[in-house]
């Protein structure tokens, strides 16, 4: 029977003042009656408006509808045909503009819970031992194709798993020690457990695929080198991990941080363990600078490494703010301050070169720039201090310059992202792809993920497999 309620069911989630101390998980997933109840709302309508809004294409309203049976199993096994990694997109796709902000329930309430059921769904087969992950192949014949993946971050998973699938030997060279990308340096534990990205990086060891970890590629071996090794295609799924920093004085000082290096110390590193070794700093006062996912984790990464006052510093308003709202609403909830309509122009440093405050200016909006966004404007006069012993930096980031400065022929645009030819995944090195945030710069899981697969579909084409 439809369930005709205007609202979702709603999740449950630990208390902000408990899980502000703590790196669990802070949202705590539907039970089956509440998987059932929610998947209920389903219309399955005809044209299904949610599946244009989904980048691969989940077949929804058929796990839905299977869902609402109570057919869990079946419903994982229709979203992994086209999702390699639900229990992760289920958590952090940006579902508000894509699939559930297509979803006919929210033209009149709140749209069908889309992501919370496919995080039920992919949570529900692991617990039931159903995680199939890539289905495992037979031995592979000696004169399989060899095809190279660079980096490990969602657009190399998938593309590796579907290589794979279809017969490849696949190696991963990933430069970090522990493969995932941003998935395991980045998103921090409280919002994707850690244990759900090694299980589908074991489903893929499983599979057949190699990792090769602590290899930079550029480094150990160039892209050349790997063509002479035999790898018959290379794809290229870097990412964009170079943070950006805004050029103000005072960024050299001890306690200046870019997000991705303070993610990466407290979420890979695992800097908040007490067994760790991991240096970092455990700021009384924090200020972070941004307004978007990053920003927001790595806010709420610093209030649970023990800081007093954490603040959110952003040229323009909560309107404008890039970060889901959810994770805005959570990081409120957990006590971050925001500073919005506020610039920083200068980080100060006490004796010992130690950042002891920064300098910062409100704004007002002006009329709107080539982002569509309304541009920010200094109010003159208004600067003034703040008392912090940390800055972190999430401002943005670029893919780093390596593998283009050591790949002949492979060519990258102004902002330094790869460039792909029509297909969207062939570079213009013949025989080596690329996708994910390498090409597009900065954005998110799931078209990382669109990406790996359509270059894995590219090379096996190519192949003739
Ligand atoms: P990455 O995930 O960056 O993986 C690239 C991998 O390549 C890395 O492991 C890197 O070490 C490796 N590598 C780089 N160069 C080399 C080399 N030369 N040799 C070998 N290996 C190399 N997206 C969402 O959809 N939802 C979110 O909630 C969200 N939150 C985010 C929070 C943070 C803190 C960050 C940083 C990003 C977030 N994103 C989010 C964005 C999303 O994580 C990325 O768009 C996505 O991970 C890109 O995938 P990718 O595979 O292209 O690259
Ligand atoms: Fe929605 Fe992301 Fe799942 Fe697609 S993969 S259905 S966009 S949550
Ligand atoms: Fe169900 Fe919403 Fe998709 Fe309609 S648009 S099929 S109600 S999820």
């Amino acid at each position: 029977m439809k369930n005709m309620q205007k609202t979702r069911v709603p999740m449950k989630e630990a208390a902000p003042n408990v899980r502000n101390t703590n790196f669990e998980e802070v949202a705590l997933g539907y039970t089956e009656e509440e998987a059932i109840a929610e998947a209920s709302r389903c219309l399955d309508c005809k044209n299904h408006p949610c599946m244009e809004g989904c980048p691969v294409s989940v077949r929804i309203p058929e796990f839905l509808s299977l869902a609402a049976e109570g057919k869990f199993a079946e419903a994982y096994a229709v979203i992994k045909t086209t999702n390699a990694l639900p229990a992760v997109c289920g958590r952090v796709c940006p579902q508000e503009n894509q699939c559930e902000g297509k979803c006919v329930r929210g033209l009149k309430g709140e749209p069908v819970a889309i992501g919370r059921l496919e995080r039920f769904c992919a949570d529900w087969a692991r617990a039931h031992s159903q995680h199939t992950g890539s289905p495992k192949t037979e031995k592979l014949p000696e004169n399989a194709p060899r095809v190279a993946v660079v980096g490990s971050g969602p657009a190399g998973l998938s593309c590796a798993g579907m290589l794979a699938q279809n017969g490849c030997r696949v190696t991963v060279f990933e430069a970090l020690h522990a493969p995932g990308g941003v998935l395991v340096y980045g998103i921090p534990e409280f919002r994707l457990p850690k244990s759900i990205v090694s299980a589908e990086v074991e489903a893929l060891r499983e599979a057949g695929v190699e990792f090769r970890c602590d290899t930079v590629i550029g480094r150990s071996y160039t892209i050349d080198e790997l063509q002479e090794e035999g790898y018959a295609a290379i794809f290229i799924g870097s990412g964009a991990g170079l943070p950006q920093f805004m050029g103000i004085e005072g960024e050299g000082l001890c306690g200046v941080y870019s997000a991705n290096e303070y993610l990466t110390r407290v979420n890979l590193m695992k800097a908040y363990r007490k067994d760790a070794m991991t240096p970092v700093l455990r700021a009384r006062r924090v200020a972070v600078i941004g307004g978007g996912n990053v920003a927001m984790d790595a806010a709420r990464c610093a209030k649970r490494m023990g800081a007093e006052e954490v603040y959110i510093i952003y040229r323009r308003g909560e309107e404008e703010m890039p970060a889901r709202r959810e994770e805005v609403h959570h990081a409120k909830e957990e006590g971050i301050l925001f500073k919005l309509l506020t610039n920083p122009t200068a980080i100060h440093g006490d004796e010992n070169a130690c950042v002891k405050a920064i300098t910062v200016e409100k704004m007002e909006l002006g009329e709107p720039d080539a982002s569509g966004r309304r541009r920010p404007q200094a109010v003159p006069g208004s600067a003034y201090e703040i008392a912090v012993d940390a800055v972190i930096e999430a401002v943005g980031t670029r893919p780093n310059p390596l593998l283009r400065m050591t790949t002949p022929g492979l060519e990258s645009d102004r902002r330094g992202c790869l460039v792909v030819r029509e297909d969207g995944v062939s570079t213009t090195k013949e025989g080596v792809f690329a996708g994910g945030d390498a090409v597009t710069g900065a954005a998110t899981v799931i078209l990382a993920m669109g990406a790996g697969k359509a270059a894995a579909a590219k090379i096996l084409e190519g192949l003739g497999m």
